[in-house]
C-alpha cells in the first residue's frame, strides 16, 4: 500500500483531528474483533480522520494517476474532485451503498447542520459522519454503548450509559435504513454503517484506482515519440 504523508499534511490532519473532537476509544470499542469483516471499514475511518485516506485529489497530487483526476473524479467521470466530501456525501457511483449504509447517519447530519449538505456544511457533513462533532453536537449513537464488565454482572444504575460523558446529544434512535445484513436492527451503532459503506465502496473502488495507476505508470514508461 502507499504510505507516509508529508509533514504539513500530517501537521495539518492533527490539529484537524483535535478540532474534529475525533475519539479514538469510540473505534477501539467498534472494532473488537467482533465483526471481522468491517474491520477494513474502520481502519479506513481511522485513515480519514488522521488525513491519510487517499483520494483521487491526493493521488492526482502525488502523481500517481493522471493529473486531471485533482478535477475530476475518477469513479463517477464528472468534474468534480473525489474529496472525501464527493465520496462520502455526493458520488453518484456510490448512492446505492449511501443509501443502504449512510442514509440514517446523513438525516442526522442534515438535522445537526440544519439543512442541505453543501459548503462548509460538507465539511461538516465528513465529521460527523467519521464520528467527530459539528455545531457541537454529534450524531446519535456513533458509537457503540459501552461494554459493561463482564465480571460486573448486572450492573445497577444506568444500564443505557453511552460513554462519554461530554455528549450533550441526546439518544434518539437513528434508524439505519438496512445496515449489514447481520446488523440487530436496533442498538446498532452507526460506526458499523459507516465502516460497512467503505468496505462496500473500497472493494469496487481499488480496482478502478488500480486501473488508472497502471494506465498512468505505463504511460510514464512508455518511450518519447521521436
Ligand atoms: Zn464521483
Amino acid at each position: 500500500m502507499w504510505r507516509g504523508l508529508d509533514e504539513r499534511q500530517t501537521s495539518a490532519a492533527g490539529a484537524g483531528y483535535l478540532a474534529a473532537g475525533y475519539r479514538g476509544r469510540d473505534l477501539m470499542r467498534a472494532d473488537d474483533g467482533s465483526r471481522p469483516a468491517l474491520a477494513s471499514g474502520y481502519a479506513q475511518i481511522r485513515k480519514c480522520r488522521i488525513g491519510g485516506f487517499w483520494t483521487g485529489v491526493a493521488l492526482a497530487k502525488r502523481g500517481l494517476v493522471d493529473g486531471r483526476f485533482r478535477r475530476e473524479c475518477p469513479c463517477c467521470g464528472e468534474r468534480h474532485r473525489e474529496t472525501l466530501f464527493h465520496l462520502l456525501v455526493r458520488c453518484n457511483v456510490w448512492q446505492a451503498a449511501r443509501e443502504r449504509f449512510l442514509g440514517g447517519a446523513l438525516a442526522s447530519v442534515r438535522e445537526i447542520v440544519g439543512g442541505p449538505i453543501t459548503g462548509a456544511a460538507g465539511d461538516a457533513a465528513v465529521v460527523l459522519l467519521l464520528g467527530g462533532k459539528a455545531e457541537g453536537r454529534r450524531v446519535p449513537m456513533w458509537a457503540p454503548r459501552q461494554r459493561r464488565a463482564p465480571e460486573a454482572g448486572v450492573v445497577g444504575g444506568a444500564p443505557g450509559a453511552v460513554s462519554g460523558s461530554d455528549d450533550s446529544s441526546s439518544d434518539e434512535d437513528v434508524n439505519l435504513g438496512g445496515g449489514p445484513q447481520d446488523a440487530s436492527a436496533s442498538g446498532e451503532a452507526v460506526c458499523c454503517s459507516v465502516a460497512a459503506f467503505f468496505v462496500r465502496m473500497m472493494r469496487a473502488r481499488a480496482p478502478i484506482i488500480r486501473g488508472l495507476r497502471s494506465v498512468w505508470a505505463d504511460a510514464q514508461a512508455a518511450p518519447l515519440p521521436p
